[in-house]
């Protein structure tokens, strides 16, 4: 290495150079994340870098590190990979080759560096930080650098974020990637599905994940699998024939496909290899069945990411840049973690120990440790897909006097996940010794049936019934907006009629508010005296009581891909901008969150309205960012609209407005996907969180049995509502979120938390700040 004294110029106080780099294996997010990172910076006035092909880039230096400006990460959120590159780099592993790093990162006055990669990237990069001093002192000892050119430069501010599709970090319960990867898995398993059913055939799927099982876990709970290998909980001694046993049964109660998830790196109690070979084998020769194997291989690491990965990756990139701007020499390095619905901070080391702590467990065969070791979702989908599965479950049974008649219907428009959070529920009673009972098209389905004839609107539901509804869409026992109220004399009757003794519902504003009913209407009818418990589940997510509402996620993704189309035509046809109108009620989260998840210029929500200096700040911004947009560089502009945003300013009337104001600089379309946000089939966080959350809420029911009317009614959390809040999933009396959290008029909750990604959303678009004001 030969002295270069080239120094760029000292930045201005409390301003840096900040790099970002992809490393390791590559996972769709990642380029988002450099978007996010790259214009986060941008905007807190700091100069954004992008060290190329991983450390591979930090080694050579020169072009690999390059300044990055506004405009060079258009359109990236969409985008798979990383369109930085990544790759894995020896040299790095030695001190002489992070020596040449660092001295190429003094070169362009580099001194804070996001790292967006697995714990292997993690571990590097943490490695480089410690020595780092040291470093420079042997770069001013070996000549390269002055005194002078590494004195600002004494600490290094490392950040990690987790790209990975194992999602196999310790500490945060999603990596970048993870759920991306999840969604293909759980498509091919759905494609498979269909021939499987119609051959009655079995299929043995070899998913990735080579010391973590969370795709396959996942995999196995989003699509009703029947046996699944994972490395953490390897199957007991005897699981040639627990897994024979578990198939046959299945098939002797009428299902006519049988699907078996392995992870690559599945293995036994005493670390035996478990390939798909042998677990066709066995389907085959043991069980009888006519058995294929499909390896799934990298198609599980393509593809465009999900819209909770393009979510992630941005809020993620965002928070690391202001951990790099909030850091002190003391600072321990961090990781960006989300944890439930927060996105938080914690020591990347320790994430890195604890993660590298699983694989020794497993190594020493100890199983319960790294089971403890993966977050407590991980044990608890693990127990969910054991239940879910469970035909013989002997020794779960309760006793008589505990077991329930669950009444589970379904409330307000359809929303994904429904109908997985229904066969969840019916798998647990049927476990348990519950009888499940489904009352089909809500409220009105169940007064009908009383005031007619029979029409088979009350059964009770078998395990056969709700076994192919893991992946179905809509609802299959049918919803209703009608509300109790509407005959609530006949409801209570039919409450009685069919010994309903706990009632699951599933829905969104109205399930809410058929639950506020029923337990108001309590002091009059003795059979509404029993434990109900509300599933949010609603693509809008206006809820109270919950952060997230199963179906929302789904709404997400049909948006996204809508909205992905739409741009490609206006970026065909140039300078286009469409105005695009969400669904989501008198809530903007929908459009919000899809605004983050595109890279929408702007998001009109309900709860800020139009008006009409927001519509001229807007047009001026339109008019200077096609003004940016010469030669080839083509792009296509969204504002998303959501359908209440405002009385007067339509969808359409803004398109116009648009178009008007132009000059005939640019165009202006508009456009309503409308129930297209329903989405087709439910998108795998949408299964899995069904699956989680149907069978807590069972648990909570149950937790009632045996208690009289009146102790029921006398606890408040006798009528509750399940939800995400902030770090935790937990249940909160009816009453309380009623009374202090609803805004009744405009049916969301009071305070909604996403309101203030409303500027991030500005802030990565440009939006100049103000032209929101009124
Ligand atoms: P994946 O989850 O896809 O395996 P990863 O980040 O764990 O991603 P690795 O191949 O383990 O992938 O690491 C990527 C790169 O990080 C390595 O090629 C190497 O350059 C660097 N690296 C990994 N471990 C270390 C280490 N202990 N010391 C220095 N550098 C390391």
């Amino acid at each position: 290495m030969a002295q270069i004294n080239l120094q760029p110029p000292a930045m201005p106080d409390g301003k840096k150079r900040i790099a970002v780099m992809t490393s390791g294996g590559d996972s769709p997010g990642m380029s988002g994340t450099v978007r996010a990172v790259v214009r986060q910076t941008i905007a807190s006035g700091c100069m954004a870098f992008a060290v190329y092909e991983g450390y591979d880039g930090l080694v050579k230096g020169g072009d690999m590190i390059k300044e990055m400006g506004w405009e060079d990460v258009r359109g990236w959120l969409s985008e798979g990979g990383t369109l930085i590159g990544t790759a894995r780099c020896a040299e790095f592993r030695e001190r002489p080759g992070r020596l040449q790093a660092a001295n190429n990162m003094i070169e362009k006055g580099i001194d804070a560096l996001v790292i967006c990669g697995g714990d292997g990237s993690l571990t590097g990069a943490d490695k480089f930080r410690d020595e780092w001093p040291s470093l420079m002192e042997e770069l001013v000892t070996k000549g390269l650098r002055s005194k002078e050119d590494v004195a600002p430069h004494m600490h290094l501010n490392i950040v990690g974020l987790v790209g990975s599709i194992d999602n196999d970090l310790s500490s945060t319960d999603a990596t970048i990637g993870c759920y991306s990867s999840l969604t293909r898995i759980c498509q091919s398993i759905d494609y498979i599905d269909a021939t499987a059913f119609s051959h009655q055939r079995a299929f043995v799927v070899e998913v990735m994940g080579r010391h973590c099982g969370w795709l396959a876990l996942m995999a196995g709970v989003s699509c009703g699998a029947d046996f699944i290998f994972l490395p953490e909980n390897p199957p007991t001694e005897n699981w040639e024939e627990e897994m024979c046993t578990i198939v046959r049964r299945h098939r002797d109660m009428g299902k006519r496909k049988t699907i078996v998830i392995v992870a690559e790196g599945a293995h036994d109690r005493k670390l035996n290899h478990i390939n798909p070979k042998m677990v066709k084998d066995l389907l085959s020769n043991k069980v009888g069945l006519d058995t294929r194997i499909t390896t799934l291989g990298h198609v599980q690491r393509g593809g465009p990411p999900c819209a909770y990965d393009r979510m992630l990756s941005t809020l993620q990139g965002v928070e690391a840049v202001k951990a790099v701007l909030e850091a002190t020499p003391e600072t321990p390095s961090p990781v960006i973690c989300i944890v439930e619905n927060k996105i938080v901070r914690k020591d990347l080391i320790k994430a890195i120990q604890m993660t590298q702590q699983v694989a020794k467990d497993i190594e020493a065969c100890d199983f319960d440790a790294a089971m403890k070791g993966r977050d407590a979702e991980f044990e608890e989908y693990w127990q969910a897909f054991n239940i879910t599965t469970a035909t013989d479950k002997s020794d779960m049974l309760l006793p008589t006097e505990k077991r329930l008649r669950v009444g589970i219907i379904h409330v307000g428009a359809p929303a994904g996940g429904m109908n997985a959070a229904t066969r969840a529920a019916v798998a647990y009673c049927l476990t348990k010794g519950h009888t499940p009972v489904a009352l089909h098209n809500g409220f009105p389905g169940l007064c009908r049936h009383h005031n007619d004839k029979p029409l088979g609107s009350v059964r009770d539901i078998n395990w056969l019934d709700a076994e192919q509804w893991a992946s179905r869409g809509g609802s299959e026992i049918g919803t209703n907006r009608g509300l109790p109220s509407e005959d609530m004399k006949t409801t209570a009757y039919c409450f009685d009629k069919y010994n309903i003794d706990a009632l699951f519902v599933v829905g969104g504003f109205e399930a809410f508010t058929a639950v506020s009913e029923l337990r108001k209407a309590r002091e009059q009818y003795d059979a509404f005296k029993i434990p109900m418990v509300v599933l949010p589940a609603t693509i809008s997510n206006n809820v109270p009581g919950t952060e997230y509402s199963i179906g929302s996620d789904t709404c997400l993704n049909a948006l996204i891909d809508y909205c992905d189309a739409i741009r490609q035509s206006a970026s065909a046809s140039r300078r286009r901008v469409f105005v695009v109108e969400t669904q989501g009620g008198a809530s903007g989260y929908i459009a919000t969150i899809a605004g983050l998840s595109i890279g929408a210029l702007a998001v009109y929500t309900p709860e800020e309205g139009i008006h009409l200096n927001m519509l001229v700040e807007d047009i001026k911004f339109l008019k200077e960012q096609f003004a940016k947009d010469v030669g080839h560089a083509r792009s296509g502009k969204i504002i998303l609209r959501n359908e209440k945003a405002s009385k007067v300013f339509t969808t359409e009337i803004i398109s116009d407005i648009i178009k008007h104001e132009s000059g005939g600089r640019f165009d202006s379309k508009f456009a309503v996907p409308g129930h297209v946000q329903q989405g087709g089939i439910p998108s795998p966080m949408d299964r899995v969180r069904s699956v989680r959350f149907g069978v807590r809420s069972l648990q909570h029911l149950e937790s009632f049995a045996g208690k009289s009317h009146q102790e029921i009614a006398d606890d408040p959390m006798s009528a509750a509502i399940i939800g995400v809040r902030g770090s935790r999933v937990k249940f909160s009396p009816m009453e309380r979120i009623e009374r202090e959290e609803t805004d009744w008029k405009d049916r969301r909750p009071k305070e909604e938390f996403w309101m203030n990604l409303i500027d991030i959303v500005d802030t990565l678009s440009g939006r100049p700040k103000g032209s929101r004001t009124p």
